[in-house]
């Protein structure tokens, strides 16, 4: 009788075994790091093929590059930009990109403004080579950054003379958007993409528990805290990203005020957009930042389908309401003060 229990017991043993041995051989990880877009990525996935999934990623977010770039002469925007005429023909990314984009440009009432280019450029944000522009150059620019003035059908574009675009703060997200639907196609169940700092889901974590993500300290080195995601992009615009100063001593940001010309100077550090789209979410956290905290509180209320983070500079932490439960502030950053934004609030 003994003999058969212990005989018995081995087998599970066995069985058990071979069980978890056939659990780790399927959970393959997979990352790889690269450069595109001009900042540093890592695509980290798990499962089968996340070897190949991670490399179709890859090739996703570079050919979209080659779309989308500002200064490379083959990319859809960059011929837009120099067109001799209109209406000039696009890939259907870019049209719908730009759709997207103008579309945005409208809600947020011109804080997300696609067509900034010709202002950004005069400050040397692309090519590095930052300088004060004088008022009237300024002024003389602002005409040419009317978003109403483009008008998309199918993949066909037109602007006006001067005018330039530039997907500068929603190509990561609409990268990251796509190589998810790449990798999804290959079976992926599990992923965590991040985009220079843009952070994008597949999932949860392979053993089922949600990714939890760390939203950056602009006070300190240590991450602020932490949002709990699952198949959501959690991104973040920060004025400390790039930023120059000019001789008159001023921090000039590359996050700018359509209505004035100007890098934002608001009293925004940071703004955090969680949400199913990236694309969504790179859009919004670029607009709430120009926005300013309770302009984009008003925004939330009236527009639903995403929660947001905001830190001004005294320490101070916007939360909206659906993220409460899902934010863990890190102890050693307990002088943060967190107010939660309500619906009714
Ligand atoms: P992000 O880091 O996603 O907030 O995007 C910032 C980038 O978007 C800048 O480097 C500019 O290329 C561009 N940009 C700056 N200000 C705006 C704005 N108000 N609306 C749309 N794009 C902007
Ligand atoms: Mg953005």
């Amino acid at each position: 009788m003994t003999h058969i229990i212990l005989k018995r017991h081995c087998f599970s043993i066995f069985f058990c075994a071979i069980a978890a041995l056939s659990i780790i051989s399927c959970a393959r990880t997979e990352s790889q790091y690269f450069e595109s877009m001009n900042t540093f990525m890592k695509v980290q996935c798990y499962g089968k093929h996340s070897a190949e999934a991670v490399s179709a990623a890859q090739k996703r977010i570079t050919e979209l590059e080659t779309l989308l770039s500002v200064t490379k002469p083959e990319s859809d925007i960059y011929r837009l930009n120099n067109a001799p005429s209109y209406p000039v023909s696009v890939s259907e990314e870019t049209a719908h990109l730009i759709s997207f984009s103008l579309d945005i440009a409208e809600k947020t009432g011109g804080a997300f403004n696609p067509c900034l280019y010709p202002v950004t450029s005069l400050w040397g944000f692309t090519q590095k080579n930052f300088r004060v522009p004088s008022a009237q150059e300024i002024a003389s620019a602002l005409p040419l950054t009317d978003f109403r003035r483009v008008k998309v059908s199918g993949t066909s574009l037109s602007a006006e003379k001067g005018m330039m675009l530039d997907m500068g703060a929603v190509g990561k997200g609409f990268a990251g958007d796509e190589a998810i639907k790449i990798m999804r196609k290959q079976g992926i169940r599990s992923a965590l993409l991040d985009l220079g700092g843009n952070i994008q889901t597949i999932g949860g974590k392979p053993d089922g528990s949600p990714w939890s993500i760390g939203i950056k300290n602009p006070f300190g080195a240590e991450p602020l805290g932490t949002v709990s995601a699952r198949d959501e992009a959690v991104i973040t615009s920060g004025g400390y990203e790039r930023y120059f100063t000019g001789d008159d001593g001023r921090r000039y940001i590359h996050i700018f005020d359509g209505r004035t010309g100007f890098p934002v100077a608001n009293e925004v550090v940071s703004a955090t957009a969680v949400a199913g789209s990236g694309v969504l979410c790179d859009a919004l956290s670029t607009s709430l930042f120009v926005m300013g905290a309770e302009k984009a509180a008003g925004f939330w209320r009236e527009n639903p389908g995403f929660e947001f983070i905001i830190v001004i500079a005294d320490k101070k932490l916007f939360l909206s309401g659906g993220l409460e439960a899902r934010f863990t502030l890190n102890p050693d950053c307990a002088d943060i003060e967190i107010s939660i934004v309500r619906r009714n609030g």
